[in-house]
């Protein structure tokens, strides 16, 4: 590698394997930084990107150049690293430690002027729209998006990007409990993990947490008031014992029909069901007991630059458990996609850049 190229790990054809690409180094301009990768953390959904569609059910798919995802395109979307150099107008410190914020909007239309850049529907989020992590630099559009995270491990902080933004926003939508309320947590994955090391600092509740998989359960159930198996016949019956009635709330991780039936048949009238996981299918839904429970439907989706600040805040502030992370050379990125294909990682993988 010399000063001016750098190497980056990109898809160039839908669901075939990322391809190692020698290319020129970004260079900043006025409001921009580049941002020197240190590590980079591996999500499910980049496997699915990767793969070029989305199950939506009912026979239905979305394929991803058709929304405005064009190849080639490095994908990682978990950036920790050091500021290497900033445009002319960009406040940022060269050497500086950073996280990167990666879900970016346009920063034109109304939404992202009100700070509601997750509704802007010409996203520019990097590692799912233009260049991310998997590379040995990232340019960030913005010196907002880069993030100090003094007080907090990397790689901690990394994570925190998107599968602790996506469990911290979920659990900030859930209606106010008091001790006598019941939340779930459905899927014991690393998203689900991770909301449960959070949970008790954003909820009074019962916290139980659901899944299929009795090792998840059982690594699930020193936290949790209780592990419940989506497979007995009596999961339901049991959570209506324990919750004294239904749940408050349900937070699918998973995002499968059965997941999302089960959550919502579990909820006490006025209950809310929101739903983060992306597995995909779709789902006949009786539309009237809707009304007639006063039931929510919400869907959530990564979290909003100040949620990403808050959560920052409350990992500095208070020990909170985090899942497993495991460190792997950013050149093993194929073998890292195919392990988490193959479910054959627990908690969660950070590619170190070379
Ligand atoms: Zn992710
Ligand atoms: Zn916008």
């Amino acid at each position: 590698m010399t000063l001016n190229t750098m190497l980056s790990y990109q898809v160039t054809e839908w669901g075939t394997p990322l391809q190692q690409v020698l290319g020129r180094k970004p260079e900043p301009a006025a409001n921009e930084v580049l941002v020197r990768v240190r590590a980079c953390g591996v999500c499910h959904s980049d496997v699915h990107i990767r793969e070029g569609s989305y199950d939506m059910g009912g026979g239905k798919s979305i394929e991803l150049g058709r929304i405005g995802i064009h190849l080639p395109l490095t994908l990682g979307h978990e950036i920790v690293g050091t500021v290497a150099a900033v445009g002319e107008g960009a406040k940022a410190e060269v050497g500086q430690p950073v996280v990167v914020y990666p879900w970016i909007g346009c920063g034109q239309c109304r939404h992202c002027v009100a700070g509601e850049e997750l509704d802007c529907e010409t996203p520019r989020s990097l590692g799912t729209r233009r260049a991310g992590g998997y590379a040995d630099y990232v340019l960030v559009p913005h010196e907002r998006y880069v993030l100090p995270y003094d007080g907090i491990d990397p790689l901690v902080a990394a994570s925190a990007a998107c599968s602790g933004l996506t469990a911290y926003a979920a659990l900030r939508k859930l209606p106010a409990a008091t001790a006598d309320d019941t939340v779930v947590l459905l899927g014991a994955g690393g998203l689900g993990l991770a909301a449960l090391g959070l949970i008790r600092h954003l909820t009074l509740a019962r916290v139980v947490v659901v899944d299929a998989n009795p090792a998840k359960l059982e690594l699930a159930r020193a936290q949790a008031d209780a592990a419940l198996d989506i497979r007995d016949a009596d999961s339901q019956a049991r959570l209506r014992e324990l919750a004294g009635g239904g749940a408050l709330a349900v937070i699918d991780f998973v995002g499968l029909p059965e997941t999302f039936e089960w959550g919502l048949a579990a909820l006490r009238k006025g209950g809310a069901l929101i739903v983060v996981g992306l597995f995909g299918g779709g789902t006949a839904l009786s539309i009237p007991l809707l009304p007639m429970r006063n039931l929510r439907v919400q869907g959530s989706y990564v979290g909003s630059l100040d949620e990403f600040r808050e959560l920052l805040e409350l990992l500095r502030r208070q020990p909170v458990a985090t899942v497993p992370i495991e460190q792997r050379p950013m050149a093993e990125i194929n073998d890292i996609f195919e392990d988490i294909r193959q479910g054959r990682v627990a908690g969660r993988v950070m590619a170190i850049a070379g």
